[in-house]
């Protein structure tokens, strides 16, 4: 059996999930005895590949070519596709990442492959791959068993562990494909990198704002405590709908998910849109002034408090005990 991951990297850096991507299709392969490569797709990506032998890579097919500076969709998934066939893989991870979301269906489709979407666990029973997903706008967990010949299976960023070990050797594989205009339909032009804090989507902690801060003048609050964490800023629908912060900020059902280590959630009810993008997170804190808001039914830590009066001592003790 051969495993292929696809390790997703931008402008010549790996995301985290491409070794969260890699370590854990390594240890399924392990369990199954099957062989793994893994896939990076992009230009000037020769430096980087050796780092992919930290988390359990030893075999890398590198697909380089100058109009793959940017992510483009259709040439993605030819490329993909290609070496799916080529190297006869049956099983292929991704991550569950704007890029893996927008590519893995479509190599499903072309391959006519069953596809486990947003895994958030992974599992060998028997043989089989069983992977588990949240579904009901996480309501409900479901175990799955995909069925069909090549099966697909993407990845929840940062639920799954990525740890670098010794670094074994890499072997590297350079892999061509016939590319046309055609494959270049829909082109990214230019890419603008939000300066400053982390996307909520990479962010180990997030603080994130919702109605209850009563105003976007008051999210300096937010901000200030996200500073001393390091963490990113995140925001409710209403608050994202109101005009109060960007859009990429926004998370839940019609925002972005979010699995950080942290969450803490500022004058956010917890409506189930909201709880449907963030409940995979390690710790939640709440903090919000209704004892009896849902948000406290997932929170680990609540306190039930004014934000107002909660906010500026809670960062001036934190920025105290880390130092700041
Ligand atoms: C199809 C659909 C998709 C949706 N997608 C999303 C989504 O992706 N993300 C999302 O977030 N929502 C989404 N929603 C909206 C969702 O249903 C809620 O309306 C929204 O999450 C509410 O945002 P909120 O918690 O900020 O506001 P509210 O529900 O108004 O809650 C504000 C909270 O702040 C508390 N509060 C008020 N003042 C203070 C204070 N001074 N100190 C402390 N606490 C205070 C209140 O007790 C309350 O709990 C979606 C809805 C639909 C129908």
């Amino acid at each position: 059996m051969k495993i292929l991951a696809f390790a997703e990297q931008r402008e010549g850096k790996f995301k985290k999930s491409a070794f969260e991507v890699t370590q854990t299709a390594k240890g399924i392969a392990d369990k199954l005895g099957a062989e793994l490569t893994v896939l990076v797709i992009g230009n000037n990506i020769e430096g980087i590949l050796p780092e992919l032998g930290a988390y359990g890579a030893s075999r890398v097919i590198a697909a380089q070519d100058a109009r793959l500076q940017f992510y483009s969709t259709t040439a993605y998934a030819k490329i993909t596709a290609e070496v799916v066939q080529k190297e006869q893989a049956s099983v292929l991870f991704f991550p569950a990442s704007q890029m893996g979301k927008d590519l893995a269906p479509r190599i499903a489709a072309k391959l006519s492959a069953g596809m486990a979407a947003d895994c958030t666990t992974l599992k060998v029973e028997a043989g089989e791959i069983i992977a588990t997903r949240p579904v009901y706008a996480g309501k409900a967990m479901l175990d799955v068993k995909v069925v069909s010949p090549i099966k697909i299976f993407t990845l929840r960023p940062n639920v799954f562990t990525a740890i670098a070990k010794d670094s074994s050797p890499v072997t590297i594989e350079k892999f061509t494909s016939q590319l046309t205009d055609t494959d270049f339909s829909a082109k990214v032009t230019a890419v603008k990198v939000a300066e400053g804090r982390p996307d909520v989507t990479e962010a180990g902690i997030i603080v994130s704002g919702g109605r209850g801060m009563k105003g976007p003048e008051h999210f300096n609050l937010i901000e200030k405590l996200a500073d001393v964490l390091g963490g990113a800023v995140g925001a409710s629908r209403a608050v994202i709908d109101a005009g109060w912060r960007p859009h990429d900020e926004q998370v839940g059902q019609t925002g972005k998910t979010v699995s950080p280590t942290l969450y803490i959630a500022c004058g956010i009810s917890g409506a189930i849109q909201h709880i449907a993008g963030m409940s995979s997170s390690k710790y939640i804190v709440a903090i919000n002034k209704d004892k009896d808001a849902p948000i406290f039914q997932i929170a680990d830590y609540g306190i039930v408090g004014d934000v107002f009066d909660v906010l500026p001592p809670l960062t001036e003790e934190l920025k105290k005990a880390l130092g700041k």
